[in-house]
């Protein structure tokens, strides 16, 4: 599944057929977003932007194999995380990817890769009997996944999509789930089990298509489907490792500076208040430092014009 705008096909193009405009066009629009990125997990500025370049250094690198799966933003977050990983390898096993905004009387301090989140092991799990079989299994269930939330949006069924979220990306317990949305345990527990039997029923269709179990999918609308015996249980480990390399719920960049602006309507802005702010995702909280802080340089730029334009009469000539 081709994840790439056209403005990425674009890019990545020209990128590739050597076109001398393409790489600097590609490296502005993305260094601000991971600048920010970088910075809000390396306290040394200095060091936040040596990852940023060894980030584009890496796609540079394994351009010949990216393929699409993810946009091209996804790509390079996910490439400069596993650089901040590598730079603390030895303290740090994995890189919480939100700020802490959930569980009261954590200390995460907004610097430093340190996480909470053990790194799932997925080695023993029979979803990954080799590196192969581990990247096919990720992107059926980015694909699974993807379909979820794309129903839950559809549907603008924001208060389940919140629901799946806690579970799923930040891994908190049903309880906490239930109180940080309003909402009994008893139904984050119904929510999430019948997500994961979504979850399920997509992968036994991409295994046996046209099997009993097939049928309508639209999330959010249509009946519960059966508990598919055949497919062992999915970790929520594993869910949490696709969900944070794959970013199936994170809002578009510019639904984000939307939000930014006041102008999405309501029930959109309120989820997307509740991604950045609750959830505390640190890919969008970049996106946003970024928008605010290329707006403040824009907002500079114009007024320079203007004050050069209004001035240019005053000033004395020779
Ligand atoms: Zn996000």
């Amino acid at each position: 599944m081709n994840k790439l705008s056209e403005a990425e096909r674009y890019l990545l193009d020209a990128v590739r057929r050597g076109d001398e405009q393409g790489w600097p066009q590609l490296v502005d629009r993305y260094q601000g977003r991971l600048l920010a990125f970088a910075r809000s997990r390396v306290r040394d500025a200095g060091e936040a932007e040596d990852l940023v370049q060894e980030a584009f250094i890496g796609l540079l690198r394994g351009l010949e194999k990216f393929r699409g799966d993810s946009s091209l933003e996804t790509y390079l977050f996910s490439i400069l995380r596993r650089r901040i990983i590598d730079a603390y390898r030895g303290k740090a096993k994995s890189l919480c990817l939100l700020r802490d905004t959930l569980r009261a009387g954590d200390d995460d301090s907004d610097a430093g890769p340190e996480s909470r989140l053990p790194a799932p092991d997925l080695t023993a799990s029979t979803y990954a009997r080799n590196a192969e079989h581990r990247g096919e299994m990720h992107s059926a269930l980015a694909g699974a996944i993807d379909e979820l939330v794309c129903g839950y949006k559809d549907a603008l069924n924001f208060r389940e999509l919140q629901i799946i979220e806690l579970v799923f990306y930040a891994q908190l317990k049903n309880a906490e789930v239930a109180e940080a949305v309003g909402v009994d345990a008893g139904h984050v527990g119904t929510v999430k089990h019948r997500s994961l039997a979504r979850i399920r029923k997509h992968l036994l269709d991409q295994v046996a298509p046209g099997s009993p179990a097939s049928g309508s999918s639209a999330a959010g609308t249509s009946p519960d489907p059966p508990d598919s015996p055949d497919l062992p249980d999915i970790p929520d480990a594993l869910l949490t490792a696709v969900w944070e390399d794959h970013r199936p719920s994170c809002p578009k960049r510019s639904t984000i500076g939307g939000y930014h602006l006041g102008t999405l309507d309501p029930g959109w802005q309120g989820y997307v208040d509740f991604h950045l702010n609750r959830l505390g995702c640190r890919f969008c909280l970049a996106n946003l430092d970024d928008l605010k802080e290329s707006e403040d340089r824009a907002h500079l730029d114009r007024l320079r014009q203007r004050v050069l334009q209004s001035t240019v009469g005053f000033l004395k000539k020779g």
